[in-house]
Parts: structure tokens; C-alpha cells; sequence
């Protein structure tokens, strides 16, 4: 399995997920190369998911000669996924090729750049588009989002998921790229969520931004800065 307990947060190690995160963070890689990395990304982490989290159970199955035993993957059908727009979008495309099945939620969550980082490393967040399915005890919860950095959108986005919803069974925060104070943030905020990311980055810049980081995952992706 290639997940490794890092203590603040659980880590995919997958050779093809480094890899594709080594061609994320190049500068070099344009929005077109950039999305499809992100999509690739989150295809991996997904079936990483399945590897690590996810029960199998045996099960009788005819081919087309005899009655065999195979196995499949349990709980599929329960699976939540939800998109922190917008920079989730391509990786959320790639988490469905392995979730085919999950139930979509989607939140529209930012910080305010303009008012820059408080003392204590935080963002004021603004909440504005909240559609989300309800979540069974049962369920795998991923919430998504490929940059980690303050943990302040995603203690934000996690208090909606969470509001008035039972605990789920598993509850994933998937990122890309994590800064050592988002996943401090989360963990504290959100004890009982489960933090998966393939990099652990050094720190974050006065302006909240990963160091050494991708630069903005929404801008490169969408194309909206040059
Ligand atoms: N969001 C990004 O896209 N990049 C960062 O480094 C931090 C937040």
C-alpha cells in the first residue's frame, strides 16, 4: 500500500503521483498539461483510497466456462465527494474515474487575498455556494482540494459539510500539496477527518501561499493569470 503515516497527516507515496506532482509544480507546465496532471492526480489518489481505506469481500461470480470466487471492493456506492471550487474541479474529474458511482456535493469557498494573513495565520473565508448531499453513516467522504495551505477554507468548508450530518465512516481531506500549518489547522479544528496528500511542503509565504509549492493551482489550471 502506498500510504505512509506522517502523523499530521497520512501521505500517498504512489511512484506515478510523485511523478505527476513533480510535473505540477514546473513552472514549465502550461494550462492545458496543468489540468490533465491535476485529473491524473486525483485518478491515482482515488485508487490509492480504494487501496488503503476501502474492505473487499469475496464474492461467487460466473464466467463464461464455471462458477469462481472473485473479490470486489466494498462501499463504492458510498462514497461523497465534494468539490472545493475551483481549483477541485480537474481533480475531482480524476477522483470519478475511480468513484465512478459517488454522490457529488459542491462548495464554493474562498479567502479574501485583499485582506491578507491575521497574526495567526489566517484568512477571512467567504462561504457562497453550498450544495451537498446527505451524508449516511456509512458513507467515505472526500472532501477535495488540491492546495492546503492555511487551513482556514477548509476548516470553513468542513463545518458545512458537517453541519447537522452524522459522522461518516470515513472522512478524507485530500489535497495535492499541504503546508505543515493547514494540516495543524485541520487536524485541530476537525479531529476526527482523516488528512491525505502526496506532499508535505516546507511552509507558507507572507501572502499564504506553498513554498516551495505550485504556485496557484486555480489560476494555472483555468488559465486566468498569464
Ligand atoms: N492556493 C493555491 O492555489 N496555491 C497555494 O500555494 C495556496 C493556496
Amino acid at each position: 500500500m502506498a500510504i505512509e503515516d506522517r502523523g499530521d497527516a497520512s501521505l500517498i507515496t504512489h511512484a506515478l503521483a510523485t511523478d505527476m506532482l513533480t510535473q505540477l509544480r514546473d513552472v514549465e507546465t502550461e494550462q492545458v498539461a496543468f489540468r490533465k496532471g491535476l485529473v491524473k492526480l486525483g485518478r491515482i489518489c482515488g485508487y490509492e483510497i480504494i487501496d488503503g481505506a476501502m474492505e473487499t469481500e469475496y464474492v461467487s461470480v460466473q464466467t463464461p466456462l464455471t462458477e469462481t470466487m472473485g473479490q470486489r471492493v466494498k462501499g463504492l456506492d458510498d462514497v461523497v465527494i465534494v468539490n472545493v471550487l475551483r481549483a477541485a474541479t480537474p481533480f475531482v474529474e480524476g477522483l470519478l474515474k475511480a468513484f465512478p458511482r459517488a454522490r457529488q456535493g459542491v462548495i464554493s469557498a474562498s479567502r479574501d487575498e485583499a485582506a491578507g494573513m491575521d497574526d495567526d495565520g489566517e484568512f477571512p473565508i467567504s462561504v457562497d455556494y453550498v450544495k451537498l448531499p446527505d451524508i449516511e453513516p456509512e458513507d467515505t467522504v472526500i472532501v477535495a482540494d488540491p492546495m492546503l495551505a492555511t487551513g482556514s477554507t477548509m476548516c470553513a468548508v468542513l463545518e458545512r459539510v458537517l453541519e447537522g450530518q452524522p459522522d461518516p465512516e470515513h472522512l478524507f481531506v485530500l489535497s495535492a500539496v499541504s503546508a505543515p500549518e493547514g494540516l495543524l489547522r485541520v487536524n485541530e479544528a476537525v479531529p476526527q477527518a482523516e488528512l491525505l496528500t502526496v506532499a508535505i511542503d516546507e511552509e507558507l509565504d507572507d501572502d499564504g501561499y506553498i513554498v516551495p509549492g505550485l504556485g496557484d493551482a486555480g489560476d494555472r489550471a483555468f488559465r486566468t493569470t498569464e
